[in-house]
């Protein structure tokens, strides 16, 4: 480990403290967190915030002249700008909460590409997509009949760019896409699929749901057009995600849940909406995880994560490498560390992956097994299932250590 390296082991020991969780003991071990890729643990600065807000200033927002209504309103509209900043967004009333990702893609699929897209109308997605990038794609096409094609996957776990170069056509409208393959740890060419997509006048929608924990996702300067994220992937609470979208485009983006807040006035006959972005937040919202979320990227900027993902990443390169020479061990994923994320997929012969979990799990070390919501991408290597450990800001050498004995012991115990 280099001088750099090891300023940030001790930066990583430090911040291990901000999360109570990660000093419990899993079956008379130390906790070895790794299925950050599924969800990451929340520091004391998010915890506190949101028991203060439910302690001292928790009241329905938009509705009341009331000083706890206001106050929650105030912290809850303030997050808009909290995200705005993060990710270089113009203007903050483009940032739409919503329930997750997944909620995000939805919205989009029936807000904006059911009522701008047509019959024939190309959708490209990737072969490395989560079901979230898929589904609701699919649920469009059933609708109104666009045709979905794919970026492939070669061999070697990169997506095909010649081949993107020939599916994104003057037909295609949108270019969806994970940054990070959730299942397989590869990192797309963003910058270059984005140009393709412009060149045809394509919009691109970008989902960093496993990007944006680990790297500072600058929307202007990438010119993406709409970014999907969810908060409980980057220290913040469950249930709460974005949709950024260019004003151009959620101009054109139909609500698609009414309710209360959507409108600017309703008739017992008819409804007119709201603004953006309220016109696309029916109902009371999730007013505390939301103000989680803004409290989560103060806390993020102030550990300097983007600097912080360089050690998660050592550790995964560590523990790949490791994990790589035991015999038996197979870790998928592309050659070139550089087109590598902090997590990475990996199967033993004759062993289930449901098995390596379960055994680590005897040892304090949480991973991932089974299909990752990537179903089709597995597939496509042959496989149903497989182990996935995922790295975040807070693990230590010593949690990747336990990772590499644990699989060790794992062979041992079936072999
Ligand atoms: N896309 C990717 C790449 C993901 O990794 C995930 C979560 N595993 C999702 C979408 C869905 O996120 P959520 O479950 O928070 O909606």
């Amino acid at each position: 480990m280099n001088d750099g390296l090891k300023s940030l082991e001790d930066k990583v020991i430090n911040i291990r403290n901000d999360f109570p969780i990660l000093s419990r003991e899993i079956n008379g071990h130390n906790l070895s967190y790794l299925d950050n890729a599924a969800s990451s643990q929340k520091p004391n600065a998010v915890l506190d915030r949101m028991s203060s807000i439910y302690s001292n200033s928790y009241s329905n927002v938009h509705r009341g002249v009331h000083t706890l209504s206001m106050e929650s309103t105030l912290a809850y509209e303030e997050v808009r700008k909290t995200v705005a900043e993060f990710i270089k967004a113009p203007n903050h009333e483009e940032i739409i909460y919503t329930k997750g990702t997944t909620d995000s893609i939805n919205l989009f699929c029936q807000g904006w590409a059911k009522n701008n897209l047509k019959k024939g109308d190309k959708v490209v997605l990737s072969e490395v997509e989560h079901h979230a990038n898929l589904v609701p794609w699919f649920m469009l096409r059933d609708a109104i009949g666009i045709v979905i094609e794919y970026i492939p996957i070669g061999e070697d776990f990169l997506l095909d760019m010649n081949v993107a170069e020939q599916v994104i056509d003057e037909q295609t409208k949108i270019v969806s896409i994970s940054h990070i393959s959730n299942s397989l740890g590869t990192i797309v060419p963003l910058k270059e699929i984005i140009e393709i997509a412009h060149k045809n006048d394509a919009i691109v929608l970008v989902d960093s749901a496993q990007s944006i924990p680990h790297q500072r996702i600058d929307v202007s300067s990438l010119d993406i057009d709409v970014l999907v994220f969810s908060a409980h992937k980057m220290c913040g609470p469950t249930g709460v995600g974005i949709l950024w979208g260019k004003e151009s485009i959620l101009n054109q983006m139909e609500p698609i849940t009414g309710g209360g807040d959507m409108i600017s006035s309703v008739t017992f006959d008819n409804a007119n909406w709201n603004e953006i972005p309220y016109r696309f937040e029916a109902g009371t919202p999730n007013i505390v995880g939301v103000i989680g979320l803004g409290t989560a990227i103060d806390y993020l900027e102030s550990v300097n994560f983007s600097e912080l993902s360089q050690f998660s990443h050592y550790l995964s390169e560590y523990a790949r490498q490791e994990l790589s020479a035991i015999k038996g061990v197979q870790v998928l994923g592309p050659n070139d560390a550089k087109m590598r994320s902090s997590l990475f997929s990996f199967v033993i012969d004759d062993i289930h992956p449901h098995d390596v979990a379960q055994v680590l799990d005897g040892q304090g070390i949480a991973i991932r097994a089974g299909h990752h919501c990537a179903q089709p991408t597995l597939n496509k290597f042959g496989f149903s299932s497989t182990a996935r450990a995922s790295f975040y800001l807070y693990n230590s050498l010593e949690d990747t250590k336990q990772l590499v004995n644990g699989v060790r012991s794992v062979i041992s115990r079936f072999t």
